[in-house]
């Protein structure tokens, strides 16, 4: 059980608050795609045993490359893995990539689920977070979207300044009205170095408040579950049957290869970490080299780990886990950073399993990081 993500270098510009990797020059996507079908062969021995239950492209961009070089990238898995009968095979695409006559074409290839990220549907937030496309793409393309594809997540941002929370609970009813059955929401966040760091520094762009984030955070979480929808990772949402199987493979823990500039793998026992620049990536890749840096994860960073991804998720932490897993010291440890916690009200255990409370989940990061373990190894 495990899963391929194919990592796409490319965009049509950069969003203001990214920083992913990809670069804005399509001069080497030829070449990239045939280094990224090679790295898929060249890692196959990784997997010798396992079946590939979920290809997923992500980016960058995915949905800049051709429908025949996707076609390409996946016949390349199929040739050089063992893959289950029904993958999950998943496109994140940008709404100005996504005519009908491309979605008609999608809906024909192995593609099976698509992640478009709107962001937001109001104009003013997409010009200033610079995305490629405009509010009357996103409708448009939802609207087509959903006609041929019945798997469909779409990606809202939320916690951007001017965006008040009537603005807020808009965006979301109307994300609501094309019937989708997913739905990932993220805060805005201001990353160093990126231009909307730049442009809050010098006074251009107010600086996003956390107390809107957290009652945008709050309006999300109502007004989905409302609606049918599991919050099942904290910024993810799903009906029963289509959580993101990509994803929930990553937060159980399951295996991945990452194939691309700056892709990340996991084998149960190490990380790893391509590099993050696509000319030393094709460079390694054409003299036949993985360019990639692994390391084994100690028994804190699989502990760390866990608290993190089963704090976010609705599975929780077990104590029971913790302590078959990692030994009574751990459990005695996460037994001791939690009570303030659980006697704030911000965490609670039930059947053995602690999770955050509706008031603990929008600083379920911070709490998480007072409950790692630090400095004993
Ligand atoms: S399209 Fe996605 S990856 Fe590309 S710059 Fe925007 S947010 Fe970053």
């Amino acid at each position: 059980m495990s899963g391929i993500y194919i990592h796409i270098p490319f965009c049509k510009q950069a969003c203001h608050y990214c920083d992913f990797h990809f670069s804005t020059s399509m001069k080497k996507k030829d070449d990239m795609v045939l280094a990224l079908a090679k790295e898929i062969a060249m890692r196959k021995n990784e997997f010798s045993t396992e079946m590939v239950e979920t290809i997923y492209f992500g980016g960058g961009t995915p949905s800049v490359l051709t429908n025949d070089e996707i076609k390409f990238l996946i016949s390349e898995v199929y040739k050089n893995y063992s893959v289950v009968e029904n993958p999950e095979i998943t496109l994140e695409a940008n709404p100005d990539d996504l005519s009908t006559e491309r979605i008609l074409e999608l809906s024909k290839s192995p593609i099976n689920r698509l992640s478009i990220g709107i962001q937001s549907f109001y104009e003013e937030d997409l010009k200033m977070m610079n995305r490629a496309h405009n509010s009357e793409e996103a409708i448009n393309c939802l609207t087509e979207a959903t006609k041929y594809f019945d798997n469909i997540s779409l990606d809202l941002i939320y916690g951007i300044p001017g965006l008040t929370d009537e603005m807020w609970r808009k965006n979301i009813e109307t994300a609501l009205s094309f019937g989708i059955p997913h739905i990932s929401s993220y805060a805005l966040t201001v990353e160093p170095k990126t231009a909307l760091r730049k442009l809050i520094d010098t006074g251009k762009i107010a600086e996003p408040e956390d107390e809107v984030a957290s009652n945008h955070f709050m309006i999300l979480v109502e007004t989905l579950q409302k609606n049918g929808f599991i919050h099942y990772e904290l910024s993810n949402f799903g009906k029963e049957n289509y959580f993101s199987k990509n994803n929930s493979a990553y937060w159980l823990g399951k295996k991945y290869i990452g194939i691309g500039p700056s892709a990340h793998s996991y084998n149960g026992e190490k990380r790893g970490w391509n590099v993050a620049n696509n000319s030393l990536y094709l460079k390694s890749i054409q003299n036949d080299e993985l360019p990639i840096e692994t390391e084994t994860l100690t028994i804190s960073d699989r502990y760390n780990e866990y608290i993190m991804t089963g704090l976010r998720t609705i599975w929780g932490v077990s104590l029971e886990r913790i302590e078959t897993e990692f030994g009574v010291e751990y459990l005695d440890y996460l037994t001791n950073q939690s009570q303030k916690f659980l006697d704030d009200d911000l965490l609670f255990i039930e059947n053995n399993i602690i999770k955050p409370t509706a008031k603990g989940k929008f600083l379920t990061d911070g709490i998480a990081s007072d409950l790692f373990y630090l400095n004993l190894e």
